[in-house]
């Protein structure tokens, strides 16, 4: 049993969706998870924002759009006149529920967090409904699944948490008696239901979840991510061309990667699925053929470095001649000013955290109690080696390749899975490509 998610690009024209059915068939897909069509959720939440405000020719104009773009795709994508018509009158029932309730906001003359989701779940359930029409006017063996009957969350709406138990019992009862030989089940990504059954969404790009959740309900084999790359590229390939995708990386690698900056997928989204031993394949809906990575919990590949990334727009603050209690009160002060610290370090003579830039300055230049002339902030860019395995040898051969441009430190040993190197901006993409050449 395999699960497979198609992100918004994947569904967003009549030609990618015809891929997507070609990858499903190729792969015998069990459970097929979509996004909406690329944009549509954006314009969906901006419907409902405007009709919250009372701008309701505003918010229809929206809705017939996105209805037109629908319904064009059923023209393109079902060629049988009877099957087509079918089509386009679920597509127009949707659609009026939308408009329906739409207009119920602009009555109320508010937009609460629970109308948002329910505007937002028109765009999975419109893309499912679609693509579903497809697939059997195609012959497919399909089954259009409502996910909001299995994904049971709380009530927090526009990022709502699942319950998983609830989840695992409600697949259990309704999703796995419908995985018979041959038949592909399709659903929404993103949505969910509390437990009154009211919409509810898991938040922006919580598709990737539903895919990792249900996977992880199923005990499926292996979990897809198609996008529109091929898999986590070693670097970025705006700053190296020939970066090449990684074939297997762990969990721990990805999660490093992007928090130092890498657009790699949310890897918070898929750890329920490796928690259980569920690898996650990220592949590309538009080259199908191509490797992509494989992301589980523990990488076997050859230790080393397989991926740099580089996080822009940092300053890092220092402060001279503390003691260590004042150093640690110090950094205490800067976690509290910003939750995102990159890395903070206490030595002899100094102690600095690196950070987010702020957009003012003069609350971190205070943050040395008694003594704020000693405290400096000067602007960074933080490079990061990711791989498994890091011993002194390749700590060795990373700071050699980024010794030439200037590093004010280098952090090997703070993480598992990462060396780090504090570069002034201008020569961060330089010392990029000289690191990427130690892992070609
Ligand atoms: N359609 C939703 C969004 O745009 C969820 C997703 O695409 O993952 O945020
Ligand atoms: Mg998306």
């Amino acid at each position: 049993m395999n699960v497979l998610k198609f992100g918004g690009t994947s569904v967003a024209t009549a030609s990618a969706m015809g891929q997507v059915k070609d990858i499903i068939e190729k792969t015998n897909g069990s459970v097929v998870v979509l996004s909406a069509c690329g944009g549509v959720t954006n314009r969906l939440l901006e419907a409902v924002r405007l009709a919250g405000n009372g701008q309701v020719s505003e918010s229809a104009h929206i809705i017939q759009e996105i209805e037109l773009r629908h319904l064009d795709l059923c023209r393109d994508l079902i060629l049988d006149g009877e099957s087509r018509w079918d089509a386009i009158s679920k597509i127009k029932t949707v659609c009026v529920e939308l408009r329906v309730f739409c207009e119920g906001v602009a009555l109320l003359g508010e937009c609460t967090p629970r109308s948002i989701d329910t505007a937002g779940s028109f765009g999975e359930r419109l893309s499912t409904l679609i693509f579903w029409l497809y697939c059997r006017s195609e012959g497919m063996n399909t089954i259009l699944f409502d996910a909001r009957e299995i994904m049971r969350t709380d009530s927090n709406f526009t990022s709502a948490k699942i319950n998983f138990n609830e989840l695992q019992r409600l697949t259990t009862e309704k999703l796995i008696p419908l995985l018979t030989d041959n038949t592909t089940v399709i659903t929404q990504g993103f949505i969910g239901a509390d437990s009154r059954g009211i919409t509810t969404t898991l938040g922006r790009g919580g598709s990737d979840l539903s895919a990792a959740l249900i996977g992880a309900a199923l005990s499926a084999h292996e979990i897809l991510i198609y996008t529109d790359v091929s898999g986590i590229a070693s670097a970025d390939p705006r700053i190296i061309p020939s970066a090449k995708p990684i074939p297997e990386m762990s969990f721990a690698e990805a999660r490093e990667l992007s928090f130092y900056g890498a657009k790699v997928l949310h890897p918070e989204t898929i750890l329920p699925a490796v928690e259980r031993g569920i690898p996650v394949r990220v592949l590309n809906t538009f080259a199908p053929d191509e490797a992509g990575t494989v992301i589980v919990s523990e990488a076997t590949r050859e230790h080393g470095i397989c991926a740099v990334t580089l996080k822009r727009n940092c300053v890092c603050v220092t402060s001279h001649g503390l003691t260590f209690a004042d150093a640690v009160a110090f950094l205490g002060r800067i976690a509290n000013y910003t939750s995102e610290v990159y890395s903070a370090v206490i030595g002899e003579s100094k102690c600095f955290a690196v950070i987010d830039t702020p957009k003012d300055t003069t609350a971190l230049e205070n943050l040395t109690n008694g003594a704020p002339s000693n405290t400096s902030i000067q602007e960074v860019t933080l490079l990061c080696g990711v791989g498994i395995g890091l011993n002194g040898h390749i700590a060795t051969k990373f700071s050699e390749s980024v010794s030439n441009f200037s590093p004010f430190a280098i952090l090997y040993g703070a993480s598992d899975v990462g060396i780090i190197a504090l570069l002034p901006p201008q020569s961060a993409d330089d010392a990029l490509r000289a690191v990427h050449q130690i892992i070609e």
